[in-house]
């Protein structure tokens, strides 16, 4: 009955669905206290004040036929030009409502991106490992996925096996950053390596390629790490942002797309992915959410509920001999396995309730990520777990 296409992405989808399946059984079974779930990035500080505010007025003050009507596919344009004043204070761009696009958060926005700019057959480079959703993201608009490797030690980049992939097929590089799942943030000289390459490849097959930044966790960086604003690097960059974790509103659907006027045939592009929003069957992202946007466009959620979770993790599992790198964004730790098939060491941590993803998952096979978007006690209470497990692998 299901479309061909269809076919593979429900069998992934059942792997996951599996896991969210025995969560449950587990917390049915040992208590909701003693089970210690890392599978999830469902951001869990508190949503800002300010959005629950601003919600409230906005409900009262807003004309029905405003608030709730069609507009638009783009957004209101006042929000788009909040944003984009708010962009240009943090991060010294030049933007204006024309470069604004409203989504239905970065998965959307990335969707509309793609179909935007991307043929059947051309390629999108991905650094591994990544966010997998991205494969069906991609196979959506029948593009094909390039695999890019990273540093073993860094997971930056590694830009001489990078050059050799981008080819005359090669319409979009997908970069993330911070990143999941390693909590990596790119570095300014990884920025700069990647639009060298392109602007020389570019002149070379005489053909343009589009970096699609994907910032969902642009607002998670700590120790007041630098995120290059990428469209002050290469001009042919679309960013894709989203308020799912800035303001813990994921079910909220609300993002944006950003597209420079630098960016070739800029207001082209820009009038084909509005209408992108409208084929996609979005039309436009939700009215109220685009409303709370502006004006709680300088909100963030408490940066240090993240920080306390991402110390505590880190230092407890590398007193436990398991080796990782500590992550500068986002809320992901990526942890080697102390064994090569990583789902055998996921399965050993169930002994102990705790639940991770496999690094296959993320296209990094023999890791295992674990999400610290939990509470502060679950960190806590897990480590007598994972020092256990630990000894099991003789750490
Ligand atoms: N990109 C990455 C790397 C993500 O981790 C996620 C969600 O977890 C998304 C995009 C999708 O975010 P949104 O909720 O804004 O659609």
């Amino acid at each position: 009955m299901i479309s061909e296409k269809m076919k593979p992405l429900m069998a992934n989808n059942s792997a996951i669905r599996t896991m969210f399946e025995e969560g449950d059984q587990m917390r049915a079974k040992y208590g909701r206290e003693n089970v210690f779930d890392f599978s999830l990035g469902n951001p869990d500080a508190p949503t800002p004040p300010e959005v629950k505010q601003a919600i409230k007025e906005i409900v009262e003050e807003e004309p029905d036929l405003i608030l709730h009507g069609y507009m638009s596919n783009a957004g209101f344009e006042d929000v788009r030009e909040t944003i984009a004043r708010h962009i240009n204070k943090t991060q010294g761009t030049n933007f204006s409502k024309k470069n604004i696009l409203m989504t239905v958060g970065a998965a959307s926005g990335l969707n509309v991106a793609l179909k935007t700019i991307l043929n059947p057959g051309e390629e999108v480079v991905i650094f591994t490992p990544y966010f997998l959703e991205y494969n069906w993201y991609v196979n959506n608009y029948d593009g094909v996925v390039v695999q890019a490797p990273t540093d073993k030690k860094t997971f930056q980049p590694d830009l001489k096996s990078f050059e050799k992939l981008v080819g005359d097929k090669t319409r979009v590089v997908l970069i993330n950053s911070p990143h999941n799942p390693t909590g990596v943030v790119y570095s300014e000289e990884t920025i700069k390596g990647i639009a060298n390459i392109l602007k020389k490849k570019q002149k070379e097959l005489n053909r343009a390629i589009f970096i699609i930044a994907d910032e969902p966790y642009r607002e998670l960086a700590y120790d007041g790490v630098e995120v290059p604003y990428i469209t002050k690097y290469y001009e042919n960059t679309i960013v894709a942002y989203s308020y799912s974790k800035s303001l813990s509103l994921p079910g909220e659907r609300i993002g944006y797309l950003v597209i420079p006027d630098e960016l070739e045939e800029s207001e082209l592009v820009f009038d084909t992915a509005s209408n992108a929003n409208r084929i996609l069957g979005c039309v436009n992202a939700p009215s109220l959410q685009q409303k709370v946007i502006a004006k709680c466009v300088d909100a963030k959620v408490d940066l240090d509920y993240y920080d306390r979770n991402r110390k505590a993790l880190y230092e407890g599992l590398k007193d436990c001999g398991f080796e990782c790198i500590m992550p500068q964004g986002a809320f992901y730790l990526f942890v080697k396995s102390p064994v090569e098939d990583e789902a055998e060491f996921c399965k050993t941590a169930k002994k102990y309730n705790i639940l991770m993803v496999p690094g296959s998952a993320f296209a990094g096979p023999g890791y295992v990520r674990l999400a610290y978007c939990v509470s502060y006690e679950t960190i806590q209470n897990s480590l007598p777990g994972f020092k256990k497990l630990a000894q099991e692998y003789g750490l």
